[in-house]
């Protein structure tokens, strides 16, 4: 059983800030930053290739509620939403995860974009996508 499915089901001890019966919000251990929380659907989805389409709306809507519930009460300046799909995208624990991330001005988490515009034509890149 993996890690976020020991915590559902309360085989692992969490911070939990919100509980449904679909879903769970816990503190990330790491607090990238202060507050930085994790959404978890409580039936193990890999990603979000596999996830079922209510269980996503419903998760996402819970995301956007404690986003604004922890930006009000933790004085952020501002939210990331993240979601990992597979290794190559950073995704650690395999059992599907949006994490909650308050930014407050000057902190130390990093988000690092690359201008690629120069090395990719948008044309092409539309017609791989729509062809
Ligand atoms: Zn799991």
């Amino acid at each position: 059983m993996c890690v976020f499915c020991k915590i559902v089901n309360k085989e692992i001890p969490s911070k939990t800030l919100y509980e449904d019966d679909k879903v769970i919000a816990i503190l990330d251990l790491s607090q990238a930053t202060f507050g930085h929380t994790l959404v978890i659907p409580k039936k193990h989805y890999e990603n979000l290739f596999d996830i079922d389409e209510s269980t996503y709306l419903h998760l996402m809507k819970v995301v956007k509620e404690l986003a604004l519930k922890i930006k009000t009460k933790l004085n952020a300046d501002g939210i990331n939403i993240i979601n990992n799909n597979h290794q190559a995208a950073g995704q650690t624990v395999m059992h599907y995860h949006v994490h909650i991330v308050p930014r407050y001005t000057n902190d130390d988490f990093k988000i690092i974009n690359i201008d690629h515009s120069k090395d990719y034509n948008l044309d092409e890149v539309l017609n791989k996508i729509l062809k």
